[in-house]
């Protein structure tokens, strides 16, 4: 196997610099989108919370206005000196029946009462039918918590003038201060009632001592209700519903009865369960995810770029750290790493150095030129890696001096027949790009290991030998080293000179 391709060093996994780079940036969208989502979900659900309570706020003062609104419109009976002489000092029925029916046909009560001391009933109306009649408070109980409400403001509320008595001026008091007004169940059905006594209103006539005659006004809460409450609102679907308890959070206000008894829930449905926010947000998560992506992934492309850069330069540079510019065969330092290598292998595998130098090179690039000169190298490595093949690494080591290691066989016939493949390869004629060919010889020494040596410096030393003695000897041929060293051996002994090489 050729050594070349088993010194290569292992690449860092570098590749996977990118995926990671491409997979933090996913991770880092997904962190980002789902942070800005809960964000926006937080956002969103603090925004409808708050919208509620506003909505809840704007009902409960709703409401309360509407109260108020009762007890003004029951001032027009109740704050009237004229109430007072033809109710309580006379009972005038077409007085009554007038004013009753008066406020059924201009406000809608549903219910009127008129209530003397010890809770008898003067007067009762359903819209506008009123019963002149005198029956005790206690049939209807619900009413009873809010007269006797209105019975303590009057006695709160009562002033001595000559001859009777009058009530306070309602200029410096709050409604709530003269009139009872609450919840209560009619004929089982809810309702909002006022309560409260009937009074002077320019002191013409004064009241008499003992408890206030009281009138009691009452509206259902009905379709009509609702929509008179919702007026301003614009809730959607405003309803009552009867003993329901809404939940603390939700669209609602829950009232209780004028006994304190829980009575319902006005509920509707908020403008905020739309998530009103979410059109904002989503677009803003959308165009805030894209940024961030094509930020993140042009800086993982980048990177990924960068890297695979890096390793292709860092592959050239280690190509050429190892391999000749110009013929693309192994180096020297390539060529002496394999040769540690396999001397190190020694004894176990053996080798063979065949050292080779072009013959009359030079007069190529007199005749020529040099660029022909570097055709001729270049021709020369590819013929010589054709013959060697996968049997040896053959390296440039400079000029025109090659070498090869091989590791196919050491015996000698063998290695005489190779060299004279090489030689005759060398020697076929070479196109040059002028058209012309150029014709040059390769002269060989060759030494094996561990026959003649077992280090990389003095194998190579006998290489050099081998090949000097064959320039020496003619040029165009091949001489072993063992065979030269044999013949040194001689001649330093004083025999007689013998030439015969072992030359192919
Ligand atoms: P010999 O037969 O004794 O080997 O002689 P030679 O003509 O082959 O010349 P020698 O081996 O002594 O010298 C090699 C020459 O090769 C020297 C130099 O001008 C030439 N040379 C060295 N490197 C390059 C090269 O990269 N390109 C070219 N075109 N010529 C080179
Ligand atoms: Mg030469």
């Amino acid at each position: 196997m050729n050594r070349q391709f088993s010194n290569r060093e292992a690449s860092p996994p570098r590749q996977h610099i990118s995926k990671l780079a491409f997979l933090l940036a996913g991770i880092l969208i997904a962190v980002t989108s789902a942070s800005l989502l809960f964000v926006g979900y937080v956002a969103s659900q603090a925004s409808d919370q708050q919208a509620i309570a506003n909505e809840k706020r704007l009902f409960q003062h709703t409401l309360e206005n509407q109260k108020y609104r009762m007890i003004r419109e029951q001032l027009k009976v109740s704050h009237w000196d004229e109430s007072v002489r033809n109710i309580i000092r006379t009972f005038d029925y077409d007085f009554v029946r007038s004013q009753i029916r008066g406020l059924w046909k201009d406000y809608s009560y549903n219910k009127v009462l008129i209530i003397a001391h010890g809770n008898q009933v003067l007067a009762e109306s359903f819209e506008d039918y009123t019963h002149i009649i005198n029956r005790p408070l206690n049939e209807t109980p619900g009413y009873l918590p809010l007269v006797e409400k209105a019975r303590a403001l009057y006695m709160s509320n009562r002033v001595r003038i000559p001859g009777g008595y009058s009530h306070r001026s309602l200029q410096g008091l709050e409604p709530p201060q003269y009139a009872a007004v609450g919840f209560i169940v009619i004929d089982d059905k809810p309702a909002l009632a006022t309560a409260m006594p009937i009074v002077p209103d320019q002191d013409k006539i004064t009241l008499p001592a003992g408890q206030p005659v009281i009138l009691v006004s009452a509206k259902f809460i009905d379709e009509e209700m609702l929509s008179s409450l919702n007026g301003q609102l614009s809730f959607t679907n405003l309803t009552f519903l009867r003993d329901v308890i809404a939940a603390p959070g939700s669209p609602s206000h829950f009232v209780r009865d004028a006994n304190g008894q829980p009575l319902g829930s006005f509920s509707w449905q908020s403008r905020a369960l739309g998530s009103s926010i979410w059109p904002t947000v989503i677009p803003i998560v959308l165009i805030l995810s894209l940024l961030l992506a094509v930020l993140a992934f042009g800086i993982a492309w980048r990177i990924g770029r960068l890297t695979s850069s890096l390793q292709a330069s860092e592959r050239q540079n280690r190509h050429l750290a190892l391999h000749d510019t110009l013929s693309g065969l192994a180096n020297r330092l390539q060529f002496n790493r394999v040769l540690k290598s396999a001397t190190d292998d020694l004894p176990a595998s053996p080798f063979a150095i065949i050292h080779c130098d072009l013959d009359k090179f030079k007069s190529v690039n007199d005749t020529h030129g040099h660029a022909a000169g570097d055709t001729v190298i270049k021709a020369v490595a590819q013929r010589m890696t054709d013959i060697i093949g996968k049997g040896g690494l053959v390296a440039r080591l400079g000029g025109d001096e090659f070498v090869i290691l091989y590791r196919g066989f050491t015996d000698r016939g063998r290695l005489t027949l190779l060299s004279g493949q090489l030689i005759g390869a060398v020697e076929a004629p070479i196109p040059l790009d002028n058209g012309k060919t150029a014709e040059i010889g390769l002269s060989i020494g060759i030494v094996t290991a561990p026959e003649c040596g077992s280090t990389p410096e003095g194998l190579m030393a006998a290489a050099d030998d081998a090949l000097y003695y064959s320039k020496e000897n003619g040029r165009g041929q091949a001489a072993f080293a063992r065979d030269i060293k044999h013949l040194f051996a001689m001649s330093v002994s004083g025999a007689e000179d013998d030439h015969t090489s072992d030359a192919a």
